[in-house]
């Protein structure tokens, strides 16, 4: 699968994400990235970028599939879901 692809299928799951929650300026945003708009694109790609957060639950990562324990730090990727830092890091 190539880059835009996957970033083709994030965006939509961006896109349903933020109907789900109601986010309708959000939901424009992505359907215009959809249709190719470059700003529009942009804005998503930094919605879409990893960030490291602290998981209030017991998490399964999607890199290594192992269990990633309540209250401990892991990245979350829109679209893809959370990883350990460290598997985050070897995947690049
Ligand atoms: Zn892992």
């Amino acid at each position: 699968m190539d880059w835009e692809d996957s970033m083709i299928k994030r965006i939509i799951a961006l896109r349903d994400e933020a109907a789900r929650a109601g986010d309708l300026e959000q939901v424009k945003i992505c359907e215009r990235a959809l249709e190719g708009d470059q700003e529009a694109m942009t804005e998503c790609e930094r919605i879409l970028r990893p960030t490291e957060v602290t998981i209030p639950f017991e998490g399964y990562c999607y890199t290594c599939t192992q269990a990633i324990a309540p209250h401990s730090k892991a990245v979350y990727t829109l679209g893809k879901g959370i990883t350990h830092v460290e598997c985050a890091s070897s995947e690049e």
